[in-house]
C-alpha cells in the first residue's frame, strides 16, 4: 500500500498548495481520501484525473471537499476530449443530505457509506470511527489485508481512537495545534494528542498533517517525539509512504 500526501494544510491552502488530500494506491487502484481546496491542481502532479478510481470523504468541511465541484467539471471536460465514459464513485456519509446530494454529477456518483459497517473500495477495506468535531466526521482505518493506515480526519482527542488505531502501520493524525494550546473547542488536536494516541495504540509510525498556518512545524515533530517512541513524520506535498 502506498500513501502520497497531495495536500496537508488545515483550513485553507498556502500559495501553490492544497488542503487535505491523500492518494492511497495498491495494484494499480487509486483511491483519494478527501479533496480539499487546491487538491485538483496539486493531484495532477501525481495522477491523471481519469486514473482516479474512487474518492472517500471524511466530512463536508470545505478544507476537505472544496474541489469536488471542479473535479466534476474536469471529468466532464476530460471524458469529452477523450470521448470516454466513466462514473467516479465518491463515498461520503449521509448525515448531511444536502452535501451528500452534491457528490452526484454527470460523471460522479455519490455513494453513502454506513459507518457501522466495513466498506470495500477496490483492494481496500475501510472501517470508520465518528470523531469529535463540529459537524459529523469519520476517521477511517484503511487495510489491504496486510498493512493498515489510520487517518484521524478532523477531531479533538477521544479515548476511542486508541483501540481504533491499535497496531496500525501508519497513523495520519491531524495536528492543528501545538502542545499547550487547546484545540478541543474547534474539534482539533495538538501534537501531544497525536503522540498520545500513537504511543498508547502502539502504531508503527506517526505522520502529522492538517498543519497550522502559524509557528514552526518542526516544533510539532519535536513535541510529538517527547511522548511517542516511534518515528514522527511531517506531512509535505509529495511525501510518499510505502509498506
Ligand atoms: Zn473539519
Ligand atoms: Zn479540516
Amino acid at each position: 500500500m502506498k500513501l502520497t500526501v497531495v495536500g496537508c494544510w488545515g483550513a485553507y491552502p498556502e500559495q501553490g498548495a492544497a488542503t487535505s488530500c491523500y492518494l492511497v494506491e495498491k495494484d494499480g487502484f487509486t483511491c483519494v481520501i478527501d479533496f480539499g481546496s487546491g487538491a485538483l491542481s496539486r493531484i495532477q502532479a501525481f495522477k491523471q484525473i481519469l486514473h482516479i478510481n474512487a474518492v472517500v470523504l471524511s466530512h463536508y468541511h470545505q478544507d476537505h471537499i472544496a474541489d469536488i465541484g471542479v473535479l466534476q467539471y474536469s471529468l466532464l471536460v476530460q471524458h469529452s476530449i477523450h470521448q470516454t465514459e466513466g462514473m467516479l464513485p465518491i463515498y461520503g456519509h449521509e448525515l448531511n443530505r444536502e452535501a451528500f446530494a452534491k457528490l452526484s454529477h454527470q460523471h460522479t456518483r455519490g455513494v453513502a457509506y454506513n459507518p457501522n459497517e466495513a466498506l470495500k473500495v477496490g483492494p481496500f477495506s475501510f472501517t470508520f470511527l465518528k470523531t469529535v468535531h463540529p459537524v459529523p466526521c469519520y476517521a477511517m482505518r484503511i487495510s489491504d489485508g496486510d498493512t493498515s493506515i489510520v487517518y484521524t480526519a478532523d477531531s479533538s482527542f477521544q479515548e476511542s481512537f486508541i483501540p481504533f488505531c491499535e497496531g496500525a502501520d501508519l497513523l495520519v493524525a491531524e495536528a492543528s495545534f501545538y502542545e499547550g494550546q487547546d484545540g478541543s473547542n474547534a474539534g482539533h488536536m495538538t501534537s501531544k494528542d497525536c503522540a498520545d494516541i500513537a504511543q498508547q495504540a502502539g502504531v508503527k509510525q506517526l505522520l502529522l498533517t492538517h498543519l497550522p498556518h502559524f509557528g514552526d512545524h518542526q516544533q510539532l515533530v519535536k513535541q510529538a517525539k517527547h511522548y511517542y517512541s516511534g518515528d514522527v513524520l511531517l506531512a509535505v506535498e509529495g511525501f510518499v509512504w510505502n509498506c
